[in-house]
């Protein structure tokens, strides 16, 4: 390596985003010293990028970056937690300046708009692969959890699933569409928006809650599962975007919506006695919010139309193994 490990987390990382004052000891000694916060638990989040799995390994590091953290932003925010803390792993094949200054600067920008400060890690040398551990707090007992929606309760998706799907599928050349939309799309794929306010929104409201990470159906069937429950799902009421319109025919916008990956939009359900509480949640605080369905006892995920006849459709998602 032209530059040494040490100087290399010195130039890129040491500035670590954000500035917390419960940061008793940041990067630079063998371990980070960390204030906990009276009266509120722990959350604590992981998750691995890999080029080629994750992400095409043609997108900038920035994006790599920017990634890296917001898919653990995007967990926290499902666990209704504010985020604090995060740590690196990074595994590099070499030391390329370049890569790594583009790299930290998508990743710290991000740290420092959600307040949160890089406060350790480690660099190793090897395949391309990164790891990032987040912290954030949420009051004693107040997390949200996949357990816990009920028969009756409201099924809403946060944003337009289904964009970074076809987002992914503009990058690939796949897709035919006007410039203006290909731009929403790739963006929605290459920089998702965290929902971390509305996680924090919904403590309190929603009896449950995940991020859509591996598309809205195959997630909402982990809440299901975690719920002992079902639902029914109107697909008339999916929220799809303009811009995914615009890029794909109507029933390949459908797949996309609940097939698709890397959306990190949340899916929660909401009691009838508390969907008033939803009212003070402003489209113009970013993200609208839809309902989509109702939980009911029988377990499993049925899709109806709009006169509520049941639609056979196969449910996929993506799995690693
Ligand atoms: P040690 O050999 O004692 O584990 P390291 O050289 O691995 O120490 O790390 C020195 C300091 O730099 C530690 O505070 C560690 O947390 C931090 N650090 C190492 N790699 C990174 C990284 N990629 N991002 C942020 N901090 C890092
Ligand atoms: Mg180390």
């Amino acid at each position: 390596m032209s530059v040494s490990e040490f100087e290399l987390i010195d130039r890129y990382f040491r500035r670590g985003g954000a500035r917390r004052d419960d940061v008793v000891i940041g990067i630079g000694d063998d371990g980070a010293v960390l204030r906990p916060r009276p009266d509120h638990e722990l959350v604590v989040v992981t998750d691995t990028i890999v080029p080629g799995v994750h992400f095409p390994s043609t997108i900038t590091a920035a994006d790599v970056g920017y990634r890296a953290l917001a898919v653990n932003l995007s967990d926290l925010a499902a666990m209704g937690a504010e985020p604090a803390w995060c740590s690196l792993a990074l595994t590099l094949p070499q030391a390329d300046e370049a890569w790594l200054r583009g790299f930290a600067a998508g990743l710290l920008e991000l740290a420092e708009r959600f307040d949160m400060q890089l406060v350790g890690g480690d660099t190793t040398r090897g395949p391309l692969t990164v790891t990032v551990t987040a912290h954030g707090w949420v009051p004693a007992g107040g997390a949200l959890r996949r357990a816990g929606a009920c028969a009756g309760d409201g099924v809403y998706v946060s944003g337009t699933p289904g964009d970074a799907a076809g987002g992914l599928r503009v990058l690939m050349g796949v897709t035919e569409c006007d410039a203006d939309s290909r731009a929403v799309l790739t963006r929605r794929f290459l920089q998702p928006e965290p929902r971390v306010a509305l996680g924090q929104f919904l403590r309190g409201v929603a009896s449950s809650a995940i991020d859509v990470s591996d598309g809205l159906a195959a997630d909402l069937l982990h809440v299901l599962e975690a719920s002992g429950v079902g639902a029914e799902v109107r697909l008339d009421r999916l929220p799809i975007s303009a811009s995914l319109r615009a890029c794909e025919r109507a029933e390949a916008a459908i797949e996309r919506a609940l097939a698709g990956g890397d959306d990190y939009e949340l899916c929660f359900t909401v009691p009838p006695t508390r969907e008033s509480a939803l009212r003070e949640w402003r489209p113009d605080r970013g993200v609208s919010l839809t309902r989509i369905g109702t939980v009911v006892a029988r377990p499993g995920l049925r899709f109806v139309n709009a006169d509520g006849v049941v639609v056979e459709r196969h449910i996929s998602g993506y799995a690693h193994f």
